[in-house]
């Protein structure tokens, strides 16, 4: 595994991440034992970040997360979130968002968070999130119960205006750089390495559309976009290969990102995904599974209050 520093942290992070919220069912049922064993595996290939929230599976995910990294927190850099509670369940005031990290301490078994992180703040205020939310999270340093403070969501304009105005340490974006979605690259990844902010790429397999399985109902992707994801799926089939490992070999060359945040529950998943930070696929194959998707590259959705949207995102599921 290769690690790469988190902007101006002193973290190391591993290239590939371990997002948790399928430990919280949230992409359908696990099999508990399993997800123990797929962290367990995931620690001795050398993944250290892990990536979870209170909202994935409404706390069941920290809790799992917190009793599978017993006896092993001290291998991992951990990152949690606050201020996402339920589907439509904000709260980015200062005294929920403090009392939540007590909480999060607790359900994770530890005493304190490498990275705190503001979740989808595209639903909140800005100037809340601005002078409010994110100097709550920076005084938490001082108590040591936090380490770093980040921001995460799918609008990437909202980002640059945070670097802008305020004090982050990372950004998570998810579903911005993959194969369906290169933006990040041009709006987000220029500012962010120039004031040192380190960036996390979530959803490289684009919440499960740039698998063989397809993506879950809730997905938010425009039909289009899945239905052209399925026909990548086809074409690789035939050609024997597997679009998760296109997927993930193509999220893990971007040289600006410092880990890619990938949800597993599985060994098998986490051994494929370890396995495609060397793999060489042919480049016909790529090129060719980019010809499929080009007519939907960079389709967005809106997500979050309207006036928080990237120009040109259109209605979910549309
Ligand atoms: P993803 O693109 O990583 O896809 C995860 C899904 O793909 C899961 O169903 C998983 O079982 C499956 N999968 C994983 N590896 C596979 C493989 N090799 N082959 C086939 N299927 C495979 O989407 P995600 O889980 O939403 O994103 C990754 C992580 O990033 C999350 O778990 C979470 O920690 C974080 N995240 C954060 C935010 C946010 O803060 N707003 C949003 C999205 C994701």
């Amino acid at each position: 595994m290769k690690y790469r520093k988190l902007g101006k942290t002193n973290l190391e992070v591993s290239l590939v991440g371990f997002g948790a919220s399928p430990l919280g069912a949230e992409f359908g049922p696990i099999d508990p034992a399993e997800g123990q064993r797929a962290v367990d595996a995931a620690i001795d290939y050398g993944i250290n970040y892990f990536d979870v929230a209170p909202y994935y599976g409404r706390t069941l995910a920290e809790t799992r997360l917190g009793e599978f990294l017993a006896g092993k927190r001290n291998q991992v850099v951990l990152a949690t979130k606050v201020g996402r509670y339920d589907i439509g369940g904000f709260d980015f005031s200062a005294e929920r968002v403090t009392a939540s990290v007590d909480e999060s301490l607790r359900r994770l078994r530890t005493d304190w968070i490498d990275i705190i992180q503001i979740h989808d703040i595209e639903y909140g205020d800005r100037e809340q999130i601005i002078h409010e939310t994110i100097p709550a999270l920076q005084r938490l340093k001082q108590t040591g119960k936090v380490r770093f403070v980040g921001v995460t969501g799918y609008p990437l304009q909202q980002f640059v205006d945070i670097i802008t105005h305020s004090d982050v340490d990372t950004i998570l974006s998810y579903c911005r750089y993959d194969l369906l979605d290169t933006s990040l690259a041009e709006i987000l990844t220029p500012i962010a390495k120039s004031e040192g902010v380190g960036l996390i790429n979530a959803s490289p397999l684009h919440m499960r559309a740039l698998t063989n399985k397809g993506a879950p109902d809730w997905h938010p992707a425009p039909k289009r976009v899945l239905a052209a994801s399925e026909q990548a799926a086809a074409f690789c089939r035939d050609q024997g290969v597997n679009l998760a490992d296109v997927a993930m070999q193509f999220a893990l060359a971007s040289a600006d990102v410092a880990s890619t945040l990938v949800g597993m529950s599985k060994v098998r998943h986490v051994e494929m995904n370890v396995r495609a930070t060397d793999m060489a696929l042919p480049p016909e194959l790529l090129l060719e599974v980019q010809r499929i998707l080009e007519p939907v590259k960079n389709v967005i959705w809106k997500e979050g209050r309207p006036e928080n949207d990237d120009p040109g995102a259109v209605e979910k599921q549309s």
